[in-house]
């Protein structure tokens, strides 16, 4: 079974998961984290897991990403090919650029001591 989503309908205007659909929108999140800055035809695992079963057992596989053109993100699971996402509407949202910047937590951070002062 293929499920198409277009991410924008699962958003609020500010470009957030509503609410009651959270745990659905980050799991597209981690899919569009993975593919969206692929190279049309390229394809990379993701850790997002599996939903199917397989001979009344949860299936173990992870889904592979693909962007199939510059609107397009597919996801397969490999091990039982059921588990199939077309996602669409993906390109503006924040998490098309891939993972976030790092943050150097070595740099002190000013006014720190104001925290844990007893
Ligand atoms: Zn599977």
């Amino acid at each position: 079974m293929t499920e198409v989503i277009d991410i924008q309908h699962w958003l609020d205007e500010d470009g957030l998961p509503v609410p009651s659909l959270r745990k659905q929108v980050l799991r597209i999140a981690r899919l569009i984290e993975s593919g969206g800055t692929l190279r049309v035809w390229q394809s990379r695992e993701t850790l997002v897991e599996c939903r199917r079963r397989v001979q009344r057992r949860a299936c173990e596989g992870l889904l592979w990403v693909t962007k199939v053109d510059d609107g397009t993100l597919e996801a397969v699971c490999p091990n039982c090919l059921r588990d199939r996402v077309v996602v669409r509407g993906w390109e503006s949202t924040e998490w098309a650029t891939g993972p976030s910047d790092p943050i150097d937590l070595s740099v002190p951070v000013p006014d720190a001591d104001h925290a844990t002062t007893n």
